[in-house]
């Protein structure tokens, strides 16, 4: 089988692309699409993260504001900067970078945020709209997944699509995606999860597998159909002595073992990865768009 690499910085790019025309017509127009990301801690991970979003927005010519607050904010003072974020003009959009530290409850405070500026999607009012098929906020990875589909011309209509995983943030909004009307979408979804029996069994009648577990290169050959579409959205570091790092990132696929199965497939990294944060930043853009268009 020619199996055919599925690229994300390719597809990212050529969002990215898109992003910048619609960025120039907003400013033409006297508005410049401000997003804004705060950090509660030092988490090294969301350290890097919202560095990377500050200058994917500086690179596109957004306006973005990174807010760092202590790990000892109280959840109160958290609740008051939401409440800014939500009447500031000049912010269009905004996340709070999760995880936040554990004396703060994620749930109160992704509720706090106006669901028109909650541009990570993870409002229970965007996550209510994505199911009944109306316009909202997408989920960054989920929604990164389905263009990637999309853009490399892979027929979703009528296909069986198996996501494995089934968190919040990525698992349950894929199968909500993937089973609206529509291009992209019109699937037959299955999802699977740690408690699933006979879990291979299920895998291998995936036209289209999307794996989001976490569990570094579960899936193997013999989970996969001859000539299915594979997806893979696990980022996991191993160890590795002989890279010069003496680590290096692999998916929840195993990619070798794989491959030749597939009609085409992700590699990590150079799959999935790029896409989140393009994602955000196209949900950043929509938010201004809206923004103007209520004016
Ligand atoms: P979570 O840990 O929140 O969820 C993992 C899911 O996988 C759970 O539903 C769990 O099932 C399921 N699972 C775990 N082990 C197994 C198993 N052995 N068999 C079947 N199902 C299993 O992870 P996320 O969804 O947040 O992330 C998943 C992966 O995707 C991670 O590697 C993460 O780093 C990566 N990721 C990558 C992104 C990107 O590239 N841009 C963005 C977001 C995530 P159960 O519910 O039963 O416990």
């Amino acid at each position: 089988m020619v199996c055919r690499l599925i690229s994300g910085p390719e597809v990212s790019e050529e969002i990215y692309g898109e992003l910048r025309t619609r960025i120039e017509k907003l400013k033409s127009e006297g508005f410049v699409p401000g997003l804004a990301v705060v950090l509660v801690g030092e988490d090294p991970a969301s350290q890097v993260y919202v560095r990377m979003k500050g200058k994917k927005c500086e690179e596109l010519g957004m306006h973005s504001e990174t807010i760092v607050m202590p790990a000892d904010i109280t959840e109160e003072e958290l609740l008051k900067k939401i409440d800014d974020l939500n009447k500031d003009a000049s912010i269009h959009g905004f996340l709070v970078q999760l995880p936040l530290p554990k004396h703060i409850d994620e749930d109160k405070v992704i509720e706090a945020i106006d669901p028109m500026k909650d541009v990570d999607g993870f409002h229970p009012v965007n996550v209510g709209r994505m199911l009944i098929g109306k316009p909202g906020f997408l989920p960054a990875t989920p929604a990164g997944v389905q263009q990637m589909l999309i853009r490399s011309g892979i027929e979703t209509a009528g296909k069986h699509v198996v996501v494995v995983g089934r968190s919040n943030i990525v698992g349950k909004p894929m199968a909500a995606l993937m089973i609206q009307r529509g291009l992209g979408a019109d699937s037959t979804v299955s999802i699977v999860h740690s408690k699933t029996a006979n879990l291979a069994e299920i895998t291998k009648q995936a036209d289209i597998l999307i794996v989001a577990i976490g569990k570094p290169r579960f899936i193997t050959g013999d989970m996969v159909k001859d000539g299915a579409v594979v997806i893979d959205v696990g980022t996991n570091r191993i160890d590795d002595p002989t890279h010069p790092k003496g680590s290096r990132l692999v998916g929840d696929v195993d990619f070798e073992n794989v491959k030749d199965k597939t009609a085409a497939i992700t590699p990590v990294p150079g799959g999935v990865g790029p896409m989140t944060i393009c994602m955000l930043m196209a949900n950043a853009v929509q938010a201004a768009e809206n923004f103007k268009n209520l004016l």
